[in-house]
């Protein structure tokens, strides 16, 4: 539905009943809303929105459009982008795999980004980039000291909503601050923002980025558990073992968790899926499992 007199715009941010708007033209307007969209339930930041603009530079929030994903912690709309970042210096692949399943599952398309590539003495980089390639994502190798593949990395959030998620220390909030110069010393410890001792009701911003495209400031996923996840998708959620599930003679039925014949086993045998990726569906399947048992019994 068109609304007479209101232009398109995007929540970038939110605190206690007042709403960034983020405009076409990059002005940001405060917004509040109007009554009939508060009575629908929140509105999140990354809210596509009709605003109504007032005469005093204030808005009017009219119409919240249709959202491609939400993320529940931080709550966060329409982020089509997933930036996994792994430090050189204390790579975590697990985390990693959980953190690549976590985005599959919330529909966000995944690049791997290993960070401190200039601690990478010796040169392990490449291989690990090499197994991501073969799962289907994008990686870039980045510093975010020295500046190396920042621009590759930028060029790869052009046009999307991204967020920025690994282990603290990673360098998130270096990496953030290397692509949104203007976030200067208002950003930095990005995680100390959620739940902390804060008495603020925002909890995450979309900061504009030069290229094109906005990056949140806090990490897109504050809580790593596999809520959500069932046994029966998580292969699904990892497409280098979806790809050889949907050729398993079991069908639906098989976990691929070893059984004799399967098609996943034999795929990891013959080298076609990464041995520690299938490890790492192993303990992640367990994991599900569990859940799965503690909830049902
Ligand atoms: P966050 O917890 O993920 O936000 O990580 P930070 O951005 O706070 O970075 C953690 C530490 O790693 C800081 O001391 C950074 O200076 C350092 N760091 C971040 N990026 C790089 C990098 O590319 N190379 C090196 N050598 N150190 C980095
Ligand atoms: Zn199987």
């Amino acid at each position: 539905a068109k609304r007479e007199g209101t232009v398109d715009g995007m929540v970038v941010s939110r605190r206690s009943g007042f709403y960034d708007v983020q405009l076409p033209s990059g002005d940001v307007v405060l917004a509040t809303l109007r009554g009939n969209v508060r009575k629908r339930g929140p509105v999140l930041t990354g809210d596509r929105v009709k605003v109504r603009l007032l005469a005093d530079g204030r808005g009017v929030v009219e119409e919240v459009g249709p959202r491609v994903t939400c993320l529940a912690r931080p709550p966060l709309a329409n982020v089509t982008r997933l930036v996994a970042v792994v430090p050189v210096d204390h790579p975590d692949f697990f985390l990693l795999d959980r953190v690549l399943v976590l985005g599959e599952a919330a529909g966000l398309c995944s690049v791997v980004c290993i960070n401190k590539v200039d601690l990478d003495d010796e040169g392990q980089a490449g291989a690990w980039a090499e197994r991501y390639r073969q799962v289907g994502y994008p990686v870039v190798l980045v510093s975010a000291r020295t500046g190396q593949g920042m621009e590759e990395l930028a060029g790869l959030l052009t046009g999307h909503v991204s967020t920025l998620s690994g282990p603290s220390g990673a360098g998130k909030s270096s990496i953030l601050n290397a692509l949104v110069p203007a976030a200067g010393a208002e950003v930095g410890e990005m995680a100390a923002r959620i739940g902390g001792g804060r008495h603020t009701t925002r909890v995450v911003r979309l900061l504009p980025l030069p290229g094109g495209g906005l990056l949140a400031d806090t990490p897109g996923f504050s809580r790593l558990d596999l809520v959500g996840i069932g046994s029966r998708d998580l292969d699904r959620w990892m497409p280098d073992i979806g790809r050889w599930a949907d050729r398993c003679q079991f069908g639906e039925s098989c976990l691929h968790r070893g059984e004799e014949g399967c098609a996943v086993a034999r795929a990891v045998e013959e080298g076609r899926v990464s041995k520690h990726r299938y490890q790492h569906y192993r303990r992640l399947i367990d994991e599900v499992l569990a859940m799965e048992v503690r909830r049902y019994s």
